[in-house]
């Protein structure tokens, strides 16, 4: 059978439905709110409306207890969120943060925008998140905090990377942007670290256009990360703020009622959505483990995932044929999903760039002519980016990972069966990629 790569019948013909998980009830809701006039009711200042409005205070309460966790504090990006909760723990310029390297740039640049270093720490190869021994190495007197990753809904190693932590004094902040209801031991990811951020914009699981919640089980972090999300420096006094005054410089990262209310209609549907990821991708791997040189993502003993992404493994020995080259003819037999046509197919080679590879680690780009906090004299401990090598995530990336999004909620089985098609008719002609 040709491949459609060398001018052959391609296996589908027709775009892959959109994934729209916004229907009646998010519009009744946003009607509701647009009829009272009051779209945001937030004060930057030391009232009962410091909280936000009452749809806000009803998302947060739903989040809260969905979530499990004592705090849930929404804002208007998970960037905003993970802001915060650095903000929150005192970070600041010349403390060192231990990051993945491979994961949104956000989780890295936050860091910056406090004057703090972000230390890159190689990634595990079987869950992509964080490895353990990779960032006992870098732990310095420095390092205030790790910012781990449930990278494509995996939870990361909270067992130990804990641990860790606790053993050095330092905190986590989980960014759980990818993975809604993932959980370890029975916890939901967001719950694991000291602090947990997830996102509401549109690509994720569930989504307000743009947003995100900070949840944690701290009263001190959450009221630092309300004030820091609302103006703090306007508030304090008021308030007469008892606690540590250090990094109470607010923003308005606030979430509007418009928002708020169709975050509560999305909660309610965020179970089926993420059963309904889970059934797909157990579907697609069963048509897909047929493929020798495939191999599908571990989950850990313990831990549910949420399958923001589906990565697979591709081992170019066994293949014979290198994976970009193969990924080129799978995508070949596909079409784009409706409304996201420019992105071309949903598959990729690896994930993204290795985040120390950006120019901006390359090439020490700080902030200001003083170019903070990356001159000399700033006396900081500057990783050296420019020869970094990780091994683990440059062969993920260069070599074995694949990932796509061709799993989502909407997909029919027919659907699912040209994606595993694809990969199986490449795989059984991939002689013709020679
Ligand atoms: C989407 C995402 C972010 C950024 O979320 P925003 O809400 O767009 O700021 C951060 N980290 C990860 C891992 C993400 O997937």
């Amino acid at each position: 059978m040709k491949l459609a790569i060398n001018g052959g019948k391609k296996i589908r013909t027709t775009k892959f439905p959109a994934y729209n998980t916004i229907g009646a009830e998010e519009e009744k809701a946003v009607v509701e709110v647009l009829r009272t006039g009051v779209l945001s009711k937030f004060i930057g200042g030391w009232t009962k409306d410091f909280f936000g409005g009452p749809k806000v205070q009803e998302f947060e309460s739903a989040w809260k207890s969905f979530f499990k966790v004592k705090h849930a504090i929404t804002v208007n990006s998970n960037s905003s969120g993970i802001l915060c909760s650095i903000a929150a723990l005192g970070i600041g310029p010349g403390d060192e943060v231990i990051v993945s390297p491979y994961t949104m740039s956000v989780s890295a640049s936050a860091v910056l925008i406090y004057g703090a270093i972000p230390v890159f720490a190689d990634i595990d190869p079987k869950t992509f998140c964080l490895d353990v021994a990779s960032v006992e190495k870098v732990i310095t007197k420095n390092t205030k905090a790790i910012i781990a990753v449930d990278i494509f809904g995996h939870p990361y190693d909270s067992i130990r990377i804990n641990a860790l932590a606790k053993k050095h004094g330092i905190k986590v902040i989980e960014d759980c942007a990818q993975a809604p209801m993932a959980s370890r031991d029975g916890i939901y990811a967001g719950a694991l670290g000291d602090l947990g951020v997830f996102s509401l914009n549109y690509h994720k699981h569930i989504h307000t256009g743009e947003g995100g919640v900070i949840v944690t089980n701290d009263d001190d972090l959450a009221e630092r990360c309300r004030l820091i999300r609302n103006h703090a420096e306007a508030v304090v006094d008021s308030m007469n703020y008892k606690g540590n005054a250090r990094n109470l410089i607010g923003f308005n990262f606030r979430m509007t009622e418009i928002e708020a209310a169709i975050g509560s209609c999305q909660l309610k549907k965020l179970p089926e959505l993420v059963k309904v990821r889970q059934q797909n991708v157990s579907y697609l791997e069963g048509k897909l483990k047929q493929v020798q040189f495939l191999k599908m993502p571990l989950v850990e003993a313990g831990c549910t995932h949420a399958y923001y992404d589906h990565p697979i493994l591709f081992d170019q020995n066994l293949a014979g044929v290198p994976r970009d080259r193969f990924v080129d003819a799978v995508k070949a037999e596909l079409e784009v999903t409706i409304g996201r046509e420019e992105e071309g197919v949903l598959m990729d080679c690896g994930y993204v760039k290795p985040l120390y590879r950006q120019s901006l680690y390359q090439n020490l780009n700080g902030i200001g002519e003083r170019n903070f906090p990356f001159d000399p004299s700033f006396k900081f401990n500057i990783p050296d980016y420019k020869s970094m090598h990780l091994p683990v995530v440059e062969k993920m990336h260069a070599q074995t990972l694949i990932t796509h999004e061709l799993m989502r909620p909407g997909m029919s089985q027919q659907d699912l069966d040209d994606v595993a098609n694809a990969f199986i008719k490449v795989a059984e002609n991939k002689g013709e990629l020679k």
